[in-house]
């Protein structure tokens, strides 16, 4: 009984030990995707990660997509 109950321990162990370490990859990840500028879009309150397209424009890059600029005209007019 006591063994039984050990080994169910153990291996409810491992598997606790294995989502930390898959939680530990996951945050590398997301720390290396960090390493890029990012903003907050004022519209949807988003951030929103540099990309490719907006190499040449960053700085007056202010919303996280075309919807929101859009959108954000939108509000400017009301
Ligand atoms: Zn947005």
């Amino acid at each position: 009984m006591f063994d039984k109950n050990f080994n169910k321990w153990k291996v409810n162990n491992i598997s606790f030990y294995e989502l930390e370490l898959k939680k530990d990859q996951l945050m590398t990840k997301m720390t290396k995707k960090r390493d890029l500028p990012s903003k907050t879009c004022p519209v949807c309150n988003r951030p929103f990660v540099w990309r490719k397209k907006w190499e040449k424009n960053w700085e007056s890059v202010k919303y996280c997509s075309k919807k929101c600029s859009k959108e954000a005209k939108f509000l400017k007019k009301n």
